[in-house]
């Protein structure tokens, strides 16, 4: 399979009064068409801000300050080949180069997230078949003219399930009648009983389970390449949150459209993907495929995360996992060395050193970040006990 995705050493920080943090640091990997790829971490590990980081939409004062983003479209690299030479390989283009209309022209059509929270990505006063016709006529314009010379007119920037989109939509009615039906037709595929009825309604007469698979609508109705889905099912209770996991598969087969699944739940991760990146402190510290991470794990806190979950099976299976604080992103506050190393039981003198390099495993896709993987550090003493009890 062909990759759809490729990020290049990704670094997002927020400028705060406190200082910069450091929320997202050199992370990357890439996403191969049609599959489902994994980000899993505790909260707190950069993998909302990574998923922001994709679709354009981390906000001030957030702010990507390095890396490269290269998205596949034929289309879009021939658009921009000409204008942007530097930012087009092949049919990849790099979405970090190119205007920001650019990107907003791709958000929905391209490339679309969805949130835990549905409640933010819907306007109170509008029906929810409103606002999903609203999603369908917003798309069918963009996708009527040359991505690169898409302006932004108010009114229209909508961006998929995100919190600009409430706030942008005008009120008003059905535009046509084609786009109603288009809504309903979107809200059926999610497995929403009586559509026609349903479209009617106003976001809090749905239940969360609902409104959920009706933000997935919203969100599909760009017919969006990649799909990122940000702890999609966690607000839901355990019977609701496989069956919304269930429609994604459904609709993944039915679209061919690939999914970057974000999420704390390893039970969902198990159960949805292909393959999967481990993220801790911003970093992504093991990835590879399931089975890479699953059973031939290398990385001490995927050992701990794994070692932390009963029964695999179980979607609900929360993750409590490996004792300690996750580490301060301030950038004052981090230092050269291993991030884990205050939880870290395999903790070594040389981990303090200095950050370890990330190194490829076996077969060239299984990547970790540990010193364990660098025969030099074999001899390096273990640290004290005490250690943990000083720092930790
Ligand atoms: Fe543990 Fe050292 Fe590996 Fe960090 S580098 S995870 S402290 S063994
Ligand atoms: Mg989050």
């Amino acid at each position: 399979r062909e990759d759809v995705l490729r990020v290049e050493g990704l670094s997002t920080r927020f400028f705060t009064g406190e200082g910069q943090v450091n929320a997202v640091e050199n992370v990357s990997f890439d996403v191969r068409e049609g599959e489902v790829f994994g980000i899993v971490g505790e909260s707190g590990s950069g993998k909302s801000v990574t998923g922001l980081s994709l679709v354009d939409l981390v906000g001030s004062p957030g702010e990507i300050t390095d890396g490269e983003l290269w998205y596949r479209d034929a289309e879009l690299a021939d658009e921009v080949r000409e204008e942007f030479p530097d930012v087009v390989d092949g049919e990849y283009v790099d979405l970090r180069g190119v205007p920001e209309s650019v990107r907003t022209s791709l958000r929905g059509t391209s490339l679309s997230m969805i949130f835990q929270d549905p409640e933010s990505s819907f306007n109170p006063s509008l029906t929810v078949g409103e606002q999903i016709a609203e999603a369908v006529e917003v798309q069918q314009r963009a996708s009527s003219r040359p991505r690169s010379t898409r302006a932004r007119t108010d009114g229209e920037e909508y961006s998929l399930g995100s919190l600009v989109l409430s706030f942008a939509l005008p009120s008003r009615r059905y535009v046509s009648e084609e786009s109603r039906e288009r809504a309903i037709e979107l809200l059926e595929l999610v497995g929403i009983p009586d559509p026609v009825e349903r479209a009617d309604e106003y976001p809090h007469e749905y239940s969360g389970g609902m409104l959920q698979r009706a933000m997935i609508a919203q969100a599909l109705a760009g017919e969006p390449d990649v799909l990122v889905a940000d702890e999609p099912t966690t607000a839901l209770d355990v019977t609701i949150q496989a069956q919304v996991l269930d429609l994604l598969s459904e609709l993944q087969a039915e679209t061919g459209m690939t999914i970057l699944l974000i999420t704390h739940n390893l039970g969902v991760i198990a159960r949805m993907c292909d393959r999967v990146g481990v993220m801790y402190g911003g970093e992504i510290v093991e990835r590879g495929t399931l089975e890479d991470v699953f059973r031939d794990n290398v990385h001490p806190y995927t050992e701990g995360l794994l070692g932390s979950v009963p029964d695999l099976e179980s979607v609900g299976g929360s993750l409590d996992p490996v004792p300690g604080n996750v580490p301060s992103l301030l950038d004052h506050e981090m230092e050269d060395r291993c991030y884990f190393a205050d939880r870290c039981p395999k903790a070594m003198e040389a981990c303090l050193e200095r950050p370890p390099d990330t190194r490829v495993e076996a077969d060239g896709d299984h990547v970790v970040k540990c010193v364990l993987t660098d025969l030099e550090y074999g001899e390096s003493p273990p640290l004290p006990d005490d250690h943990f009890e000083t720092e930790g």
